[in-house]
């Protein structure tokens, strides 16, 4: 179909929507907004909205629109949905109208949010010094920059996803070089929710990135950094450049609610990679997340679900901020601990506190609406209300002795409390009661401007003239039933019945005849109408005048609000920890210097909430660095493992935890591979994305991390998991040297700790019959959504016992943990000794793998290894149980040309767990 004549407004319509790049445009026709041909069909499809044809020279055009009040909750649902939608408004000119495109409007700009939730936009430029990341939230004007540079590409471009999934963003801005990384594009698709935005290449150049953020932020500000944007090679100010002139460009006009550049570093933080933030279930549960690309699961039943008593929206957002970064700085953490600790012992006060942050609203969304120019007068009194609260809040504080001897009372000293006076001073012009328009008056109290004072007078004087004219009348004429009244057709009138209609005057006009009356007007009244209207609309635009500039006032203080909110929100936070302590009998944990972890009667603070849990320590440190977790399935490895990493985590967002007792020395990472995720819906098998995730954590760990494997090898066939988890152990005790717990159902491992210095067994006891079966734990495979390229790498190979070992190189396990998985793979194959690496000088003893009682045997105890009769090719019949026989019937039977090699593993796996039971 060829474009219409532009003249028309289908016309107008196309020539407009070949100016952006956005999916949607909707152009503002009188009254309504409407959307035109393939637009409108998918529209209207979207969100239920009626097609008709609008016809244009000959042809007829799909359209479908909505009215001019209804188009904000439109818009929003379309972002939501992932949308960009451009919004071409129509302006009244001399000679008729013109339209043009005044904003576009995105996810990641999307001011109308309802949700508590940060709404994340965020630019990742790369250079040859590494990535820098520029993230705001509009909706509140926070601005942070962080560069994640160096190593080698692959380990960088993991610390980018990490902290991705830690911002949640929901559109996001790839740069230049970014944008040709297909496995980039591809993993953020996959991996999150974000709309990705082509935004012009040239908007991350140097030059003009740096000349922006310094507009923006001031020169100071990125001396103080310690970013020089003038070089190349930053890639923070790239990125913060092309964010700002993104989010100036799609017209969301709240610039000047950006008030501050914050750079954080990733050394002040906890490492904590996605897959280590969904495993704890920090945000949101696993379970939720079923199939499809999306990464969000439920949040009830997360740890922030769990923990989370915050009264006010910048508290929830604050909260779950800082259990998604915690920190390694002791200061930060004690003075947040302090806090909570004098809100717990401060209960009575600590509830007024509470009490009087239930009446915020939220400042720093209300900033960004004064700046956007989107706030009405309901808006800044609410800004009103909440600066209020600054001198309630901070008195309620000072005056507890507990309190206010804390850092709670520097936080509520914070903001500029005189500043805070003066803006809420200037803000109760405004009535209390203000309507929602603010073209029409009614906004302002007596007393605020000499000039609308005198309009309101003779508004009044005249409105008392029209009350009081009836009557007036009634005495003059003698008429008893009339009656003045006014009605949008016909103005003001003069009503009387029928029955008088004799007895009026000359100096009456009729105006119409109605059955039982007639209507009628006079000179003097037709005045007073034109005078009221005159009035009226003075002073609607005296009164919106005044408003701008009290908006203004507002939006140029949108530091002082922030300085404010954030104070508000900290505040709040502090409290919901203290509340939840308390509740819950949680101690506050010591931060030590000596190097370990020590818990007594430790609770998994999730589960603690619906189980009669039973406590447990954890002790590592010194020579118990490494733990070896046996126990039977369903005894709790897995909930006890993640108990000690969520009891470090809550220590180090300044929170009490779920023990008796905790001295805990703050770690630099948490790093987990829990379960068998069942990760088949991106595209990728489970054994896959469990190499990849050991890979990076042997990679990443430090001797100050805290690693937490679960079951890692299980993927796979026993020998080749046992000698990965073998080998990997041994990697990370000599090499990484990092705290880990390490649960296994390989109970050969447990000869580790006899080999090697700090490795510990520890195991979970349990009473009475073990449930039989560890289905939750198992990933399920399912074909066609398989990796293809990793596929057709094994594929010369199915009948390669080795495979597992193949797949961990190819995920990228350090070659010498590869090569020593391969050596001990061929040691237990030929049933040979394996010494122990890293086992220290007095480490003599051997190990060989019994086939037949499934053992590993230590060589020197005596204990003759027996002759195996059995290999693991051909065990002999007469000791198979009748499981063991029916697997290796089924196996005999498999057509190996003609079964797709995903289908091939997960019939392995279920084999291997249907022998493990
Ligand atoms: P495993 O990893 O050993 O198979 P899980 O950690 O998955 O076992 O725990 C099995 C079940 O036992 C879960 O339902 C968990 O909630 C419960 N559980 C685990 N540890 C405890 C505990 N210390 N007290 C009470 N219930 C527990
Ligand atoms: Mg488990």
């Amino acid at each position: 179909m060829s474009d219409p004549d532009p003249d028309t407004i289908v016309g107008e319509f196309f020539a407009l929507k070949r100016e952006t790049d956005a999916d949607f445009l909707v152009m503002q026709v009188g009254d309504f907004y409407e959307f035109f041909g393939e637009d409108a069909e998918t529209v209207a499809d979207l969100l239920d909205l009626k097609v008709s044809q609008k016809s244009a020279h000959g042809s007829d055009y799909p359209m479908a629109g909505v009215p001019v009040d209804k188009l904000t909750p439109h818009l929003k649902a379309l972002v939501e949905r992932g949308y960009r939608v451009a919004v071409a408004d129509q302006r009244e000119t001399a000679d008729g109208h013109e339209r043009a495109i005044t904003r576009v409007v995105t996810p990641g700009t999307l001011l109308e949010t309802s949700d508590a939730d940060a709404q994340y936009l965020v630019a990742v430029a790369r250079t040859d010094a590494g990535y820098g990341l520029a993230f705001a939230d509009v909706t509140t004007g926070r601005f942070l920059v962080t560069a994640v540079g160096d190593g080698d590409a692959d380990d960088a471009a993991d610390r980018v996803f990490a902290e991705l999934y830690r911002f949640d963003p929901v559109e996001i801005l790839p740069g230049p070089s970014v944008r040709n990384d297909d496995a980039f594009l591809d993993r953020v698709r996959e991996r999150t929710d974000a709309t990705v935005s082509v935004h012009r290449a040239e908007a991350f150049a140097p030059g003009r990135a740096t000349h922006l953020t310094t507009e923006q932020f001031g020169p100071e500000a990125l001396d103080s950094l310690g970013l020089d944007g003038g070089r190349d090679d930053t890639p923070e100010v790239q990125a913060a450049g092309a964010l700002l002139s993104y989010v100036e460009e799609t017209g969301t006009g709240v610039a000047s609610s950006m008030t501050r550049l914050r750079r954080y570093r990733g050394d002040d933080h906890v490492e904590l990679d996605a897959t280590t933030q969904r495993n704890l279930e920090l945000t949101e549960t696993m379970s939720g997340s079923t199939g499809g690309t999306s990464t969000q699961g439920g949040r009830e039943g997360s740890l922030f679900a769990t923990i989370d008593h915050t009264v006010t929206s910048p508290g929830k957002r604050l909260l779950a901020e800082w259990l998604k970064r915690p920190r390694q700085d002791r200061s930060t953490l004690r003075t947040r601990a302090d806090g909570v600790a004098a809100f717990a012992d401060a209960a009575l006060a600590r509830e007024g506190v509470r009490e009087s942050l239930g009446d915020a609203y939220d400042l720093e969304r209300l900033a960004s609406k004064a700046a956007s120019g989107s706030a009405d007068a309901r808006d800044l009194l609410r800004v009103r209300e909440t600066l209020a609260l600054v001198p309630t809040v901070a008195d309620a504080i000072e005056s507890d002795p507990t309190l206010s001897a804390s850092p709670l009372a520097d936080i509520a000293a914070r903001p500029d409390r005189e500043a805070a006076a003066d803006l809420r001073e200037r803000l109760d012009a405004l009535v209390d009661d203000p309507p929602a328009t603010i073209t029409e008056g009614g906004l302002f109290r007596r007393g605020h401007d000499d000039d609308l004072d005198d309009l309101i007078d003779r508004h009044e004087a005249v409105e008392e003239w029209l009350d009081t004219l009836a009557d007036r009348e009634k005495r003059e004429t003698g008429i008893t039933h009339l009656r003045v009244d006014r009605n949008k057709t016909d103005g003001y009138y003069i009503q009387v019945g029928n029955s008088e209609t004799d007895a009026v005057p000359d100096r009456y006009d009729r105006l119409k005849s109605l059955k039982n009356s007639e209507r009628y007007t006079t000179d003097a009244l037709d005045e007073r109408e034109r005078e009221i209207l005159r009035l009226e609309e003075r002073r609607g635009d005296l009164e919106y005048e005044l408003f701008e500039t009290l908006r203004e006032a507002v939006a140029a203080r949108a530091d002082l609000l922030q300085s404010v909110g954030r104070a508000l929100a900290e505040l709040d936070a502090l409290a919901s920890l203290s509340v939840h302590a308390v509740e819950n009998d949680w101690v506050r944990p010591e931060l030590c210097e000596s190097g370990g972890i020590d818990v007594e009667a430790g609770r998994h603070p999730v589960v603690e909430r619906t189980t009669e849990f039973v406590p447990n320590d954890a002790h590592l440190g010194g020579d118990r660095r490494f733990l070896v977790v046996t126990g039977p399935n369903m005894s709790g490895k897995s909930t006890y493992m993640r108990q000690v990493a969520l009891v470090v985590l809550l220590a180090q967002i300044g929170s009490f935890v779920p023990a008796a007792a905790a001295e805990i020395e703050p770690v630099d990472g948490i790093y987990t591979r829990v379960g068998a995720l069942d990760e088949l819906a991106q595209g990728r098998s489970t054994f896959m994305v469990e190499m990849q995730e050991l890979s990076n954590i042997l990679h990443s760990a430090t001797e100050d991390s805290l690693v937490i494997l679960d079951e890692v090898g299980r993927g796979t066939a026993t020998y080749d998991g046992i000698s990965i988890a073998w080998a990997a152990t041994e990697y990370l005790h000599n090499e990484v040297r990092a705290k880990t717990l390490f649960a296994t159902h390989y109970h050969e491992l447990t000869t580790l700790a006899d080999q090697l210095d700090r490795v510990q067994n520890v195991h979970v006891a349990v009473d009475g019959e073990p449930p039989s079966s560890d289905g939750a734990a198992s990933g399920s495979a399912d074909e066609g959504d398989g990796d293809v390229t990793f596929l057709r790498t094994v594929e010369d190979g199915p009948t390669d016992r080795s495979y597992g070992i193949h797949v961990a190189g190819l995920a990228g396990v350090p070659d010498p943990v590869v090569e020593r998985s391969r050596d001990v793979l061929e040691k237990l194959r030929a049933e040979e000794a394996i010494e122990t690496k890293g086992g220290g000088a007095d480490a003599t003893k051997q190990v060989v793998f019994d086939v037949g009682s499934g053992q590993l045997q230590t060589r020197d105890d005596g204990d003759d290894a027996p002759a195996t009769e059995a290999s693991d090719e051909d065990p002999a019949g007469d000791r198979l149980d009748e499981e063991t026989r029916a697997v290796l019937d089924e196996l005999s039977g498999v057509d190996l040309t003609g079964t797709s090699p995903v289908e091939l593993m997960n019939r392995v796996q279920a084999w291997k767990e249907r022998l493990d039971e």
